[in-house]
């Protein structure tokens, strides 16, 4: 009795568990054809999709052969790269039927961890991926470029790193996710840029003669390279996609791989994807459509999937879904070099071209003509773009600058002081015998403000909601400028005088359009010393001025604007270079930070390279010239203008309001 009743249990268990096993076969067979198109049949066939048994589940084509051939003589296995799926085909109806009995609910042990197998019938074992694919145009791998001996020597220079010497002419740092050194020109992975005025000392290293000199004479190198990155990548480490940014670097990139194979994934705009293997001291060269369209990166990952056989052969890795497994990866070391661009960009793939500067900008903007365009102009390209930008930009806002600490520092103890276009706060804090109010037009500034426990609203620099004549100062620092006519400029500058008390001081600063490059200061930078006298100001002022009253208005702008040359499309400034025109667009390179990283007020060299799927986006900006922040403030009758000068590429002003 005991034992029958054993016996019910243990056969109710059984029927339990082959219950749940085809309830989770079902499940598999309808995932397949949800997420891949792969339609299963309840009869039996000659082939079976392997839910699990894919390479995307870290199951090697070795492994997954091994448990199939148990069941019967393999046709062939198909494992596309990267899907969490595999298909076999058995020589015999038999033989598949008898795995498809056999094989649900198996455990593999695959990388990692095991996984469950679970296995429906298909028709026939066909594939999009399988269509013939090529590689990206103009990309060429070259095999065997360097010997094994020259590779040891290559590679001994990324060993030297203890060396202060070699510290200095070759900066190395480590990565989130790899290692990096830099030679001939550091590469700055804030900006994803170089600094022309700052070349490294040394140049590249002379062991790289051989390199370049071959390239040279098989004709992949039109001119010598001047840039050097070495990146080291241990098992698990990589790259995000990218495009190396084109106002950096001419056309041609070349990359030596060492000390490992690994896979680099290209894609192109419309999505299409191509794997390809690099074998150990093969050469990557990358031009053209290839360098300028396709972006290109690793993912990280302790394991590639590579063909079968001839995995060392630069190839395309899904050429032939069977002759696919798993390859665990070792540390790799590339040696990428490339020549610095000293003019724009000017290549035929604008749509990605920071230099061409589109970016998210199909057609540049105007010049407003209206208070209407004017508003909106800023509102796109000032208002949305700091809300997009504002954890990346506060990431890079930390060190106030001492000039305008000092006018904090000079203002009486319990001073009421609004900062108008806070941004991050960093005024905010600097004196605590102040009471200090931060507003920015962005709410994801504003609220970086009130994390970091400031008291700051959002909003219009045009209409503050400050009771007129409260305040006893108030700072509107790099604000200014984002006022796309003169009219708004000035009434951005009254709104200040109207909160401030009469006796209450101002300070102003906006961009100059007489701006320092390579460590040289413009002639009249030189002359000037920065300091300008009362005198300079009188006479750096029209003559046709006017005195205005307070009840100037921005709907008088007609004059304003006529005084000034038509200029139908805003220029797209080229960052580092000097400002071809006053009303202009600034790029603005979003990297890839989530909003969460705001939190840690630290630059992110973590992220190090302009990830495919972030944006650049475009500021606006007037900038100013010598006298034109004076000349602005002198229109207004209260004002007084107490001191003016340039400082940090700005033109500054403390306005007082007058009793
Ligand atoms: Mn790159
Ligand atoms: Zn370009």
């Amino acid at each position: 009795m005991e034992r029958t009743c054993q016996h019910a249990v243990e056969r109710d268990k059984h029927d339990k568990e082959s219950k749940k096993r085809a309830r989770k076969q079902m499940r598999a067979a309808h995932t397949v054809l949800r997420h891949a198109g792969i339609s299963t049949v309840s009869y039996a066939t000659q082939s079976l999709v392997i839910a699990n048994g894919g390479l995307g589940n870290g199951v090697s084509r070795e492994r997954l052969l091994d448990m199939l051939k148990g069941f019967g003589s393999v046709l062939c296995l198909l494992m596309p790269p990267n899907k969490p799926y595999a298909f076999v085909k058995y020589d015999s109806f038999e033989d598949a039927k008898m795995a498809f009995l056999t094989l649900n609910g198996c455990k593999l042990q695959a990388e990692g961890q095991p996984v469950t197998l679970y296995v429906n019938f298909v028709d026939k074992v066909d594939f999009k991926e399988h269509s013939t694919q090529s590689l990206p145009p103009d990309l060429l791998v070259v095999e065997d470029f360097v010997s094994l001996e020259y590779e040891q020597e290559l590679l001994h220079l990324m060993a030297l790193n203890t060396d202060t010497q070699d510290t200095k002419t070759a900066p190395q740092k480590s990565l989130k996710h790899r290692k990096v050194k830099h030679y001939g020109y550091e590469f700055c992975y804030d900006n994803n840029n170089v600094d022309l005025s700052a070349p490294l000392p040394g140049g590249l290293p002379t062991i790289c003669d051989d390199v370049i000199d071959k390239c040279m004479k098989n004709g992949y190198l039109k001119s010598k390279p001047d840039q050097l990155t070495i990146n080291q990548y241990e098992p698990g480490q990589g790259i995000p996609p990218h495009i190396d940014t084109h106002s950096a670097f001419e056309d041609v990139i070349i990359s030596l791989s060492l000390g490992a194979k690994i896979v680099m994934d290209f894609k192109h705009p419309d999505g299409q994807n191509v794997s390809v293997l690099l074998p150990q001291r093969s050469l990557l060269v990358m031009k053209g459509e290839s360098r300028y369209l396709w972006s290109h990166g690793i993912t990280p990952r302790k394991s590639d999937v590579v063909p079968v056989i001839n995995a060392d052969v630069a190839q395309i890795v899904s050429s032939d879904l069977g002759n696919l497994t798993l390859n665990k990866r070792e540390t790799r070391t590339s040696f990428t070099f490339r020549k610095v661009r000293q003019t724009p960009c000017n290549c035929v793939y604008p749509s990605v071209c920071d230099s061409q500067s589109t970016g998210k900008l199909n057609v540049p903007p105007s010049v407003p003509q209206s208070e209407v365009d004017a508003s909106r102009l800023e509102q796109d390209f000032v208002h949305k773009v700091y809300e997009e930008i504002a954890g990346h930009f506060s990431s890079t806002r930390h060190s106030p600058w001492p000039k305008v600490v000092g006018f904090l520092k000079s203002l009486p103890s319990g001073a009421l002081v609004v900062d108008v276009g806070c941004g991050n706060g960093k005024y905010l804090g600097v004196n605590k015998d102040l009471y200090m109010i931060g507003c920015d037009r962005s709410r994801n500034l504003v609220e970086i403000c009130r994390e970091r426990q400031f008291q700051a609203f959002v909003s219009d620099a045009l209409s503050i909601p400050v009771r007129d004549g409260i305040c006893d100062a108030c700072i509107s620092i790099a604000v200014i400028h984002h006022f796309s006519t003169k009219g708004r400029r000035l009434a951005a500058i009254m709104e200040l005088m109207r909160i401030l008390k009469p006796g209450g001081k101002a300070l102003i600063y906006v961009w100059a359009l007489e701006q320092e490059y390579n460590n040289k200061k413009s002639k009249y930078l030189k002359v000037n010393k920065g300091q300008l006298s009362q005198k300079d100001m009188k006479e750096s002022k029209h003559n046709e001025l006017t005195s205005t009253t307070c009840s100037h208005n921005m709907e008088d702008t007609s004059e304003d604007t006529a005084e000034e040359p038509f200029q139908a499309e805003l220029t797209i400034h080229t960052n580092r270079t000097s400002f071809l025109s006053k009303d202009l667009l600034v790029p603005w390179h979003l990297k890839g930070i989530s909003k969460n990283s705001r939190e840690t007020d630290k630059p992110s060299v973590e992220s190090d390279i302009e990830p495919q799927n972030s944006a650049v986006f475009h500021r606006y900006y007037h900038v100013f010239s010598k006298g034109e922040l004076e000349e602005l403030c002198a229109k207004i009758e209260c004002v007084q203008i107490l001191s003016s000068y340039y400082d940090q590429g700005n033109w500054c002003v403390i306005i007082g309001k007058l009793l």
